[in-house]
């Protein structure tokens, strides 16, 4: 009975290790590109590492953990290879046609804005850094949106039609929200805060205005933000 099948099965057997084999033998490779973008801050190949990284998401999480690396490692060399592959088109897009989502818990404690329509009406009462985040980005022309939630973002764009887009966040909110980004051909850059929580995180405001200064005119840059040119 078995005789006839033996060759199927033997076949079988073998292409199920090839293919094991070089998943792994990817995995491997996406590992010592990772670690080598991480150590040196340069990305090899970033198309093929994002791609791969997303598509062996499983895996590599598992290879981060066993080298040592926790999952947000893995979170934010996701969030680096995105920002890295949207540099080029975020440049060319012009000022008006970017907003900014900043999440509210960077608001103080005490803020005294309330929530409207489009989100918090920031007063820019210097309780906290949003209020300055605001200006800054809106004298270079940029729509600012300080925002509870992703429902407000599709809100947003659906009533903007944004071609790109700087998402502020914690590091789970800005890789889904970068993922959501490229499903709707919004060109998206992340900016994980440097302190996550509920209220009064913080945000890296000199990587958030780096990036909103790519592409525009250093004579159409206000004095206080020159320093933030590259
Ligand atoms: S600067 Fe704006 S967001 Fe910050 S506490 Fe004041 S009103 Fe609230």
């Amino acid at each position: 009975m078995v005789g006839p099948y033996l060759p199927v099965v033997t076949l079988i057997g073998e292409l199920t290790i090839l293919i094991i084999s070089s998943i792994i033998f990817c995995g491997f490779i996406l590992l010592i590109l990772t670690f080598y973008s991480m150590k040196s801050g340069n990305i090899l190949f970033p198309r093929f590492m994002r791609a791969g990284l997303l598509f062996l998401e499983g895996l590599m999480r598992a290879l981060f953990r066993l080298f040592g690396f926790e999952d947000s490692d893995f979170l934010k060399i996701i969030v680096t290879l995105q920002n890295s592959l949207n540099w080029k088109a975020f440049l060319a897009i012009p000022v008006h046609d970017r907003v900014v989502f900043i999440p509210h818990c960077l608001r103080s404690n005490s803020c005294p804005a309330h929530l409207h329509d489009e989100g918090l009406k920031c007063r820019e009462c210097g309780l906290c850094r949003v209020g300055e985040g605001k200006r800054f980005l809106e004298a270079l022309g940029y729509r600012v949106f300080i925002i509870p939630g992703s429902s407000f973002i599709k809100r947003m764009i659906k009533r903007y039609h944004p071609k790109a887009i700087i998402g502020i966040g914690c590091l789970m909110e800005v890789k889904e929200g970068l993922e959501m980004a490229n499903q709707v051909d919004i060109i998206a850059m992340g900016v994980v805060n440097l302190s996550d929580g509920c209220v009064e995180t913080t945000a890296d405001w000199d990587q958030v205005y780096k990036i909103a200064l790519l592409g525009i005119p250093a004579k159409n840059v206000p004095d206080e933000m020159k320093k933030y040119l590259d």
